[in-house]
């Protein structure tokens, strides 16, 4: 019964339109930034219901999701703006040049774009590992998969078991990880060129358009590695933005964490990242640990609606629990 009070509230307050005016309140009310953060954008056409779906949206969703918050709400890349709504994206997908920019533009939206060097057009694996990973797995045949010191059977119903299994094994031997991407490569059907759009890395000149353009380019870690399974020396190289992206990044000074997870990066890794010379580190995780370890909402699929007002909705909800 409280469950269905609950849900009636809910939806109630996002027809009514009461939840944009408690937003807009509690954006002046409150010191909390609100930002959201985006990964992949995807044409309708192409949008497939795989592992990677959770965090990609339709090209149609994103596009009232953004027309909806140009309507709404003062929108900017200031993050220190406690009144505004922040976008940020992570991972530098090409689809965040060929399909999010131009609608961004067509909305007059700047956003913040945090690369990963091993995920641009000048690195030699191009892919970002957690996508060719989930992409692999959206099409892996059962059977015994083994490299490097992994080792698991896949079966018709232990997906999410072999999924978590390779996962953890994979973040905490990152020295694998090349072993593990040749593997799939060259010794499973496994194609990825059959998804190539969904997984292109951008380009400097992709990237320079944007910055021309007004996007702020910042750094998200050299690899994406999960920054609390790695030693101080690989944490160190990690958060080193090397040279030729210097000059393409523009805001040095702030950091995405890779997956964002609290729980496996304490307060050394924060301090280390601080050391090293960045002011700000935004995580992947809704509330904030201070005004130079700010939180944002991780936009996942299942926030996908044609308007992205009742997931905002739920926003002023983890306030509450500050
Ligand atoms: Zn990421």
């Amino acid at each position: 019964v409280i469950r269905n009070i609950a849900q009636l509230l809910y939806w109630g307050t996002h027809y009514s339109g009461a939840n944009k005016a408690w937003i807009k309140y509690l954006l002046k009310k409150r010191d909390v930034k609100l930002m959201l953060n985006y990964h992949h954008i995807v044409k309708d056409e192409a949008f497939v219901q795989n592992l990677t779906h959770g965090y990609s949206h339709r090209l149609s969703a994103f596009d009232a999701q953004m027309a909806y918050l140009s309507e709404n709400f003062k929108v900017n890349t200031d993050i220190d703006d406690y009144n505004s709504i922040t976008i940020t994206f992570d991972d530098g997908a090409k689809s965040n040049f060929t399909n999010a920019h131009g609608l961004l533009e067509k909305y007059g939206l700047k956003a913040w774009f945090f690369l990963n060097d091993r995920h641009l057009d000048t690195s030699p694996q191009r892919t970002l590992w957690v996508d060719e990973m989930y992409e692999w797995l959206s099409h892996a045949k059962t059977g015994s998969y083994a490299f490097g010191s992994f080792s698991k059977d896949l079966t018709n119903d232990n997906l999410f078991e072999f999924e978590q299994h390779l996962f953890d094994h994979l973040v905490h031997n990152f020295d694998e990880l090349d072993a593990f991407i040749s593997f799939i490569r060259s010794n499973t059907h496994f194609d990825l060129n059959s998804n190539a759009d969904r997984f292109a890395p951008m380009s400097l000149d992709e990237l320079a358009h944007m910055k021309a353009y007004g996007h702020e380019l910042g750094f998200h870690t050299r690899n994406h590695y999960m920054l609390g399974s790695i030693s101080s020396e690989v944490l160190a190289n990690e958060l080193v933005i090397p040279d030729y992206l210097k000059n393409v990044i523009n805001r040095s000074e702030v950091l995405s964490i890779p997956f964002g997870i609290p729980k496996t990066v304490n307060s050394k890794v924060f301090q280390e990242i601080f050391d090293a010379g960045y002011k700000t580190i935004l995580l992947n995780e809704v509330r904030s640990k201070g005004a130079d370890i700010k939180g944002r909402i991780n936009v996942v699929n299942s926030s996908e609606l044609p308007k992205i007002s009742s997931y905002l909705a739920r926003w002023p909800l983890f306030l509450f629990e500050r």
